[in-house]
């Protein structure tokens, strides 16, 4: 068998020196014994994550509670993001056995809170969208009082089949935009700004119980007033939650990283994002979209009880 290059579209790409990470950027080392009673599960199962496929620097932390997000419909994605350290490249068929092998990995972890994300697979008709029905339906069936996130891809010129994901019994939807548009054509060329705030959007039209959350990296190059266009855009498609997290170059081959943000910038980011609206806001440096996930489904959950207390006709 031959090894076959994990991102071989950016074979041709210049070399970006990587830059020295500031001492703020700093993985937890926690309890080792039930991050590896996690690492068991997830390998009996035969299941991927992104926390391995792209190299979280959160993993030891989230493992050792526990936390996995799952990634479904195989290893390999069809897009070639610049920022993102999954492999690329031409998928394996479905695993129709996948939404089982997940549903019994949440039950052996007995996870309060699960997210579930996936790679673009826009080899599939539907994007994957009923896969992801199955899986969120096998999960719910034998795990009833797990909430459960998804972390989709944006659907791209698959039509109306975002909205399978949706007929699936989940309480958050989350989709990140991941940048400022001006920098969607390096960053992220398969995909488009205002199709995915529109999914954003369509997506809570279609379901209104759910929450929906939306992610953005910094240090790609952004300015600070661009960051604040992208919260005014989510607040008009109705995001609840944002994240804000630091990216973080994987190879010399990726998209060089401009800059790191100070922990205060965060902060600043953070009270930015907060007069604008959201429901909730997770912005600092090692913020990825299902860190805390359980935690912060919970907060999502309280700051919408106490608005429907103080807004009661809204
Ligand atoms: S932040 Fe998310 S991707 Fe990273 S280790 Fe935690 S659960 Fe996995």
């Amino acid at each position: 068998m031959t090894n076959k290059p994990r991102h071989p579209e950016k074979i041709n790409k210049p070399i970006s020196p990587i830059k020295k990470k500031p001492s703020w950027i700093r993985s937890k080392i926690v309890n080792t014994q039930i991050f590896f009673e996690t690492k068991k599960i997830v390998n009996q199962n035969k299941l991927v994550t992104v926390c391995q496929e792209a190299n979280c620097p959160n993993i030891t932390e989230c493992w050792s509670k526990k936390h996995a997000t799952f990634m479904i419909m195989g290893d390999t994605c069809t897009r070639a993001c610049a920022f993102c350290d999954v492999k690329t490249g031409k998928p394996e068929i479905l695993d129709i056995l996948e939404p089982i092998k997940i549903s019994n990995a949440v039950k052996k972890l007995n996870l309060k809170h699960v997210v579930i994300t996936s790679v673009d697979r826009d080899d599939l008709e539907d994007g994957g969208s009923n896969h992801f029905f199955k899986v969120i339906s096998e999960t719910r069936k034998k795990n009833p009082n797990t909430s459960i996130e998804v972390l989709t891809p944006d659907f791209l010129r698959k039509g109306d089949a975002y909205k399978r994901v949706l007929e699936g019994d989940l309480d958050v939807f989350n989709h990140n935009i991941e940048t400022v548009p001006r920098l969607y054509a390096k960053v992220r060329p398969g995909a488009r700004y205002f199709s995915s705030l529109e999914l954003l959007k369509n997506a809570k039209k279609y379901n209104t119980k759910i929450f929906t959350k939306s992610g953005i990296m910094v240090g790609l190059g952004e300015t600070k007033e661009e960051v604040a266009q992208v919260m005014d855009d989510l607040r008009s498609a109705e995001v609840d939650f944002i994240t804000i997290g630091q990216y973080l170059q994987p190879s010399v081959k990726h998209h060089p990283l401009d800059r790191y943000y100070h922990p205060d910038e965060f902060k600043e980011l953070s009270v930015l994002a907060k007069t604008k609206g959201f429901l909730l806001v997770s912005s600092s440096p090692l913020t990825r979209s299902s860190y805390h996930a359980d935690e912060d489904f919970r907060k999502l959950q309280d700051a919408r009880n106490k608005k429907i207390k103080c807004h009661p006709l809204q």
